[in-house]
């Protein structure tokens, strides 16, 4: 079962993505949530809101145990902030992998852009970018591969426990980094191509109950 932090930001996309892979997963709202997980995403939104309200209810030290016990963790945007070990002008939060990224680094939300790139270890089709008020990855350290450089930052980097991504996979109609995640938690996840539900829209979700609840 892969959990998906369910405290403020784009989480239901996340759900539905999982879903549409035959993907078990779980909101986690407290830290009992975390039990039995073999994974867990930290949605895209906003780093400092997500972080204040990790620490209200006490969801941090549970993540930081749930790493030590070998829970994969994936940050897509905000989650990725969390993430890293060191933030430009900030302290950090998690501190779980070794990169240096930089909030709000291409302006502001109307800079935010959709593109498309090669990542070759997670698809091998041209998989389709969503950046929203994005950080950049400037530099990681020994021992974090570089999934995606694009010009002068980092898009995303991985170690063997973790998964950061600067992008939104799910705001996207492609399940390739979904299939990715769930199979570094040792998964199964569906074999069907990445555009398997071609009615899918951004707020597909929202005429669906696809949304499994929090036990
Ligand atoms: N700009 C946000 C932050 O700094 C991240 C935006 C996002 O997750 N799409 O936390």
């Amino acid at each position: 079962m892969i959990g998906v932090l369910d405290l403020q930001g784009d989480v239901v996309e996340h759900l539905d993505h999982l879903e549409r892979l035959g993907v078990v997963a779980r909101r986690v709202k407290e830290p009992s949530h975390l039990h039995d997980l073999k994974g867990l995403i930290i949605p895209g939104g906003e780093s400092t809101c997500l972080a204040r309200l990790l620490m209200i209810f006490g969801i941090d030290a549970a993540i930081l145990e749930a790493y030590e016990r070998g829970v994969k963790i994936w940050g897509t945007c905000a989650g990725a902030i969390l993430l890293a070990t060191q933030i430009v002008g900030e302290k950090r939060y998690l501190g779980l992998i070794d990169m240096e990224i930089e909030r709000n680094s291409f302006g502001s939300q109307l800079d935010s852009f959709t593109t498309a790139a090669s990542i070759p270890k997670v698809s091998s089709e041209p998989v389709p970018l969503t950046f929203i008020r994005a950080p950049k990855i400037r530099s990681v350290g020994t021992g974090v591969e570089i999934l995606l450089q694009i010009d002068d930052y980092i898009a995303a980097a991985e170690t063997a426990g973790i998964l950061a991504t600067v992008f939104h996979p799910e705001l996207t109609n492609n399940l390739a980094f979904h299939r990715y995640f769930s199979r570094k938690c040792g998964l199964a996840a569906g074999e069907s191509p990445p555009l398997a539900d071609p009615t899918w829209t951004p707020t597909s979700w929202t005429r669906h109950s696809r949304v499994t609840s929090a036990v």
